[in-house]
C-alpha cells in the first residue's frame, strides 16, 4: 500500500513518523479559475496537490490541504455562461494565509519547506517567491511553481493544454472530459493558451510528466533540508 502523505489524512502516529524521518513539507497552491469546458475549476491547485503527494511518497515529506486561491490575474470565464466561476483574491488576502500557515508550520517543526503555486500567471509566481523570502526563521521556505521543474521531457507552462490537460489526465481522470470540446480540431478553443489538448494531450504524457516534476520536486526537497541542517550548524 502507498504511504499516506497527506498532512489531514495522517493518524497522529503517522505523523510524527513521517516528520521525525523528514522535516519537509509542501504547500500546494492554486486557483478556481475557468479551464476550458474540459478541465475542473480547481485544476492548478488539484495539479499541485498531486504533483507534492508524488514527490512526498518519492522523498519523503507530508503535503499540505491545497489552497484554491488564485489573485486576479485569470483567464476569461467562459462567455456562453451566466454564472462567472472564477474567484480571484487580492494578494494581500494570500500572503497573509500562506505566511500564516508557514509560521505555524514552522512552530510544529518543520525545517524546510516548498511553496509551490499551479497557477502560473506572473503575478502569482513573483508572490511565491516574494512570500518565501520574506519568512524569516528556522525553517528555509522555497517559493516556485511548477512551470521550472520536468526540463527533462521538456515541460512547460501552459493554460488547460497539452500539458495541464495530460497531467489532471493521469492524476484524476475522472476531473477531465475531452470530449467536452469540440471534435473539429479545426474549431478554437476558448481561454486555452498552449499546444492543443485534443491533439496532444494523453494520459501517458500525463504519467511522465508527474514522474518528471516530482522527481525533480523532490530532488529541491532534499537540497532545501540539507541548507537547512547546514544553516544549523
Ligand atoms: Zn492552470
Amino acid at each position: 500500500m502507498e504511504p499516506v502523505v497527506e498532512y489531514e489524512k495522517l493518524l497522529p502516529s503517522q505523523f510524527e513518523k513521517r516528520i521525525s524521518e523528514c522535516s519537509l513539507v509542501y504547500v500546494p497552491v492554486g486557483s478556481l479559475e475557468w479551464h476550458g469546458e474540459h478541465l475542473a475549476l480547481g485544476n492548478d491547485a488539484i495539479k499541485m496537490h498531486g504533483l507534492c503527494c508524488e514527490a512526498a511518497r518519492k522523498g519523503g515529506g507530508i503535503v499540505f490541504p491545497p489552497v484554491f486561491y488564485g489573485i486576479p490575474y485569470m483567464v476569461d470565464y467562459g462567455k456562453a455562461y451566466e454564472h462567472a466561476a472564477n474567484l480571484p483574491v487580492t494578494e494581500d488576502f494570500l500572503r497573509s494565509v500562506l505566511s500564516t500557515v508557514l509560521s505555524a508550520l514552522e512552530r510544529i517543526g518543520f525545517r524546510a519547506a516548498i511553496l509551490i503555486t499551479g497557477h502560473t500567471c506572473k503575478q502569482q509566481i513573483e508572490l511565491m517567491r516574494a512570500v518565501a523570502e520574506e519568512h524569516q526563521g528556522t525553517m528555509k521556505v522555497f517559493g516556485t511553481n511548477d512551470a521550472e521543474l520536468g526540463d527533462s521531457i521538456d515541460h512547460t507552462s501552459d493554460h488547460a493544454a497539452k500539458w495541464e490537460t495530460s497531467i489532471l489526465w493521469h492524476l484524476m481522470p475522472e476531473l477531465v472530459d475531452i470530449y467536452q470540446q469540440p471534435r473539429d480540431t479545426s474549431v478554437p478553443l476558448e481561454g486555452v493558451g498552449g499546444e492543443d489538448p485534443r491533439i496532444h494531450a494523453s494520459r501517458d504524457l500525463g504519467r511522465k510528466a508527474v514522474e518528471a516534476i516530482a522527481g525533480d520536486l523532490a530532488i529541491k526537497g532534499q537540497e532545501l533540508l540539507a541548507q537547512s541542517e547546514h544553516a544549523e550548524q
